[in-house]
């Protein structure tokens, strides 16, 4: 039993993240795309983003078919060609966020024609991440649940994000437990 899976969010049943999904109200819609192997990390948080948006999760093959992106549409991703989200006249009624190390976000792009097509808008300077467990050399990368909040907040201003910050939360705390003494002290 120990390897055993949860029926309804396809982790194993200590990485169930179904008790963390609260529902999440918006306009704006979002596709995540997902690095091969992110989808066992337990510590991801996409799940947490599909569950609470009902998003469409796309695997990187789907990205070869060069998918029929709506109109609208625009890639979440820093660059210099990549438009700030704050200053836009228009927000994109549709988003797409890569999953993943920003490392792992970056070889997706280079090797997604797909993607690069796409124009890009990135989320203001100084985004600091919160979170403690997934370490980066990259100091503003942020996880996939932050970089998705921080874009709705600007997208819909007063938008009721606490569906997806509790659930966020839930998962370090979660982590964290699980994490033997000596190494959880490095993350304090
Ligand atoms: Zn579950």
């Amino acid at each position: 039993m120990a390897r055993a899976s949860c029926p309804k969010c396809n982790r194993l049943i200590i990485h169930c993240i179904c008790a963390l999904i609260r529902p999440l109200a918006c306009r704006t819609q979002v596709t995540l795309v997902q690095y091969p192997g992110e989808e066992n990390h337990p510590l991801g948080t996409a799940a947490l983003v599909q569950g609470a948006l009902d998003c469409a999760l796309l695997r990187t093959d789907a990205l070869l078919a060069a998918p029929a992106w709506p109109d609208g549409t625009a890639l979440l991703f820093p660059g210099e060609e990549a438009s700030n989200l704050a200053t836009l006249a228009s927000a994109p009624p549709h988003l797409v966020v890569l999953d993943g190390t920003w490392r792992k976000a970056l070889r997706l792009y280079e090797q997604s024609p797909a993607l690069k097509a796409l124009p890009k808008v990135c989320l203001p300077q100084g985004a600091a991440s919160r979170y403690r467990l997934r370490s980066t050399r990259k100091k503003s990368a942020l996880s996939t649940v932050e970089a998705v909040m921080m874009a709705l907040a600007i997208i819909e201003p007063g938008i009721d994000l606490s569906p997806l910050e509790d659930g966020f939360e839930g998962l370090i705390e979660r982590a964290m437990t699980r994490l033997p003494a000596s190494v959880r002290q490095q993350y304090l």
